[in-house]
């Protein structure tokens, strides 16, 4: 077994089996990735539609690609003949770009709202807030070609594990109460927890997490 193996099966072992473990592949190269697809893995994700396409074009089709960058309305074209899943969507706009390509790829394409629950200034997403207001404004009533299948959330970059735990419970309170108020169809994935903070994001309820260098070893830019 090689060590890329070895690491997946440490990660997969703390990983209960209803949590989807989607390997962040970024940075690294197509060998990587074609073991761990040997080995029968096949959720992989990408941050950057560039790299996301490039790599989609040479791998095999069974690849399920997961796009968990932050989303740009003139790159969704190149990603909507096979995108799995889009983590980040962080504007109605988006939404709406994302439903005309789906269209034109005859698809209905999932995607997952991307929340902002961290400290810093610099993560993406909607507020809890903005989301109440656009679900009460029939948010995905206009979208035939794509569905909300739940939302993302990236935990504030601390070392303070009680930090980190309450921005997931805090996503995942919002997530049971939108359920309660609006029961959504199929809104059943809740993707938060990276490397660093997966094990404390299962604990508070995630189902999806998303792990990079755990698998893949440390990303040099
Ligand atoms: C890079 C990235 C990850 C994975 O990060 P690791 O710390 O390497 O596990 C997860 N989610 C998003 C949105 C990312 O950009």
């Amino acid at each position: 077994m090689n060590d890329l193996i070895k690491r997946f099966e440490e990660v997969k072992s703390t990983i209960p089996d209803n949590v989807e473990l989607v390997a962040v592949s970024k940075t690294k190269p197509l060998e990587m990735i074609k073991d761990l697809y040997d080995y029968g893995h096949l959720h992989f994700g990408e941050n950057k539609v560039q790299e996301l396409t490039d790599k989609q074009e040479i791998l095999p089709k069974e690849i399920k690609w997961h796009m968990i960058g932050h989303v740009q309305g003139n790159k969704i074209k190149y990603m909507a003949p096979f995108v799995h899943l889009v983590h980040g969507i962080d504007k109605l706009k988006r939404l709406s770009e994302l439903n005309k390509e789906a269209k034109k790829n005859n698809r209905v394409i999932d995607c997952l709202l991307q929340i902002h629950i961290a400290e810093e200034q610099t993560k993406f997403g909607f507020t809890k807030e903005e989301v109440w207001r656009l679900k009460e404004e029939g948010l995905d009533k206009n979208f035939d070609n794509v569905r909300i299948r739940g939302l993302m959330g990236m935990a504030t970059n601390t070392s303070k594990q009680s930090v980190v735990r309450k921005e997931f419970r805090g996503l995942k309170d919002f997530r049971d109460e939108y359920i309660k108020s609006f029961a959504p169809k199929a809104f059943d994935i809740l993707s938060m927890g990276m490397s660093g903070d997966y094990r404390i994001a299962i604990e508070e309820g995630s189902n999806m997490v998303r792990v990079g260098s755990s698998i893949f070893g440390n990303r040099n830019y």
